[in-house]
């Protein structure tokens, strides 16, 4: 942490009721370049007197500001313009996504950028429809209009990880600002960059009133808690770490706050007896090591059968080992950098683990070595195969490039193993029947089930956990359903005394 470094690289300071300013301490803090295991630009380290200016003005937009009262249409119409914004710098985005996570640039032009500005576009689509809902019918013994009526809750203080930092701010950011709601947004303290330049292009735009979206950046620690804490903010989003999922709930439960949180996963991924075995070995590496396997969906859990175990596992490592490591700008680079040091560790001690606890390495295990790259925290893809599922393993988030192959016996053996998890975040079943399929998936205890597929997020369709993997669901009506509180409101169309005997349990008849 440092206040004012030497060095000449891009600082940013946090984003308060419409204007950039420094953090109430001066101090800044450092955000890398993973790939280089160096820094490339300081932001603004915030505290608590930071977050309580933001949640401030994020406050007053919402009591006293337009927002909240911004008609559907022109709600609608500021979000595409911001999509529009954001896609005018989509390889900038894409860049420095790259850069800031050690994503390869393939992944972030291809998906994170588009993605982002999909979901952008599909809610604003969702902001123009009415919050409004009529009841068919009512109990009271006289004529009178029911309806239900959507209001944003707040103030939403959104807490995002480091995984996918542009795709989290704007699962965040769109249903919030459709349904009305005011903004306090953090991001990870890795990769805070794409979040502020989707700040940026917010206040460049000039189509928000000031105070709707504020960015506060910092330790989670600090700035986070202090944000869940701070009685004044409605609603936490939330997505990360399950541990810190528990921490938020046990906060936010001071002032019964709203909350969603979208935590870990250790999702399976079941190939059946008949499965296309070319696609499910695609399949299956897709589904685990897309983003060098920091995905809370991840298929981390590779479920086989016995009777083609030896012959899957030998597509699985030689395709495996045709994985590009390198350099994330290079187009032809597959896999990238993990996101710090840090997480290597994380991940070398789950490599320990699983050849203590007595699996078979396949494939991987290693640091890899890449040229120009010395200080990036490579890690190979890796695989080990004779995992049994009650081994750390097959029951713990790594969120690294490591897949456990699990041998199993029958379909139903395969289905219970999958569900002995506290997670329930994802899934995926490999089948050429695909009626069969759709069976095992109503069995899978996860809110997502892929048949023949992976990490296909809908922006129309819910995201979220069973189990420890979270509360409430994000994305297309569900998600906008997180944004916004439900109001019954009942008009009396008779305006009369008589007729009326529930008043008489209180007043005398009306002579
Ligand atoms: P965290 O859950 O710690 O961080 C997620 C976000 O929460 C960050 O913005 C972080 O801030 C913030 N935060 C941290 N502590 C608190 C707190 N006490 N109160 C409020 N906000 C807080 O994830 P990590 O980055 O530490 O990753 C640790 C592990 O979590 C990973 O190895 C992985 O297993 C899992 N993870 C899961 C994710 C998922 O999508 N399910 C995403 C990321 C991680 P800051 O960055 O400043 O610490």
């Amino acid at each position: 942490m440092d206040t004012q470094p030497a060095d000449d690289l891009p600082r940013y300071g946090l984003y308060i009721d419409g204007r950039w300013s420094d953090a109430a301490s001066g101090k800044l803090m450092s955000v890398n370049e993973p790939a280089h295991g160096r820094p490339m630009a300081h932001v603004a380290s915030a505290s608590a007197e930071d977050v309580h200016r933001a949640v401030r003005a994020a406050r007053r937009a919402f009591d006293s500001g337009p927002w909240p009262h911004t008609p559907p249409a022109e709600r609608a119409r500021i979000l595409h313009a911001l999509a529009d914004a954001i896609e005018e710098r989509s390889a900038e985005f894409a860049e420095i996504e790259s850069r800031n996570l050690g994503v390869p640039l393939r992944k972030s032009t291809f998906i994170d950028v588009p993605w982002s500005i999909e979901h952008l576009r599909v809610f604003a689509e969702l902001a123009r429809r009415q919050p409004y809902e009529p009841l068919p019918w009512t109990d009271v013994p006289s004529v009178s209009w029911n309806f239900v009526w959507r209001e944003p809750i707040g103030v939403c203080g959104q807490i995002i990880p480091w995984n996918y930092p542009m795709l989290m701010a704007v699962w965040k950011i769109a249903p919030a600002l459709a349904t009305g709601n005011t903004i306090v947004l953090k991001p990870a303290s890795y990769t805070p960059l794409t979040a502020i330049m989707l700040v940026e292009a917010i206040h460049e735009s000039g189509l928000l009133p000031r105070g709707v979206v504020n960015l506060v950046t910092g330790p989670g620690g600090e700035v986070g808690e202090a944000i869940v804490r701070h009685p004044d903010v409605d609603k936490i989003s939330f997505t990360g770490s399950t541990e810190v999922g528990r921490r938020i709930m046990e906060l936010a439960s001071a002032t019964v706050k709203r909350t969603t949180l979208e935590l870990g996963g250790k999702s399976p991924s079941l190939v059946m007896p008949d499965a296309d075995l070319d696609l499910a070995t695609d399949g299956v590496l897709f589904g685990m090591y897309l983003n060098g396997g920091q995905s809370c969906e991840a298929g981390t859990r590779c479920f086989v059968p016995e009777s083609l175990h030896d012959e899957f596992l030998e597509r699985l490592v030689a395709r495996t080992r045709t994985l590009r490591i390198g350099d994330p700008l290079d187009l032809e680079t597959d896999v990238g950098p993990l996101v710090s040091e840090k997480q290597r560790e994380t991940v070398e001690q789950y490599i320990a683990i699983g050849r203590a606890e007595g699996a078979t390495l396949a494939t991987g295990g290693h640091r890899a070595r890449v040229p120009g790259f010395e200080r990036g925290p490579f890690v190979e893809p890796t695989i080990f195969t004779q995992v049994r599922n009650d081994m750390r393993l097959a029951q713990e988030e790594i969120f690294g490039p490591v897949l456990a192959v699990i041998p199993y016996r029958s379909v139903t053996e395969a289905i219970e193993q999958a569900n002995v998890s506290n997670f329930g975040l994802g899934a995926a079943v490999w089948s050429r029947d695909i009626q069969a399929a759709i069976e095992v998936a109503k069995r899978i205890r996860s809110g997502t089930v892929w048949i023949n597929d992976y990490h296909i997020l809908l922006p129309h369709a819910p995201f979220g956990g069973y189990k420890q993997s979270g509360i409430g669901r994000e994305h297309g009506v569900y998600g906008m359903m997180e944004y916004t509180e439900t109001k019954h409101i009942h008009v009396d169309l008779m305006q009369r005394r008589d007729g009326r005997i529930w008043w008489d349990a209180l007043l005398p008849p009306v002579e």
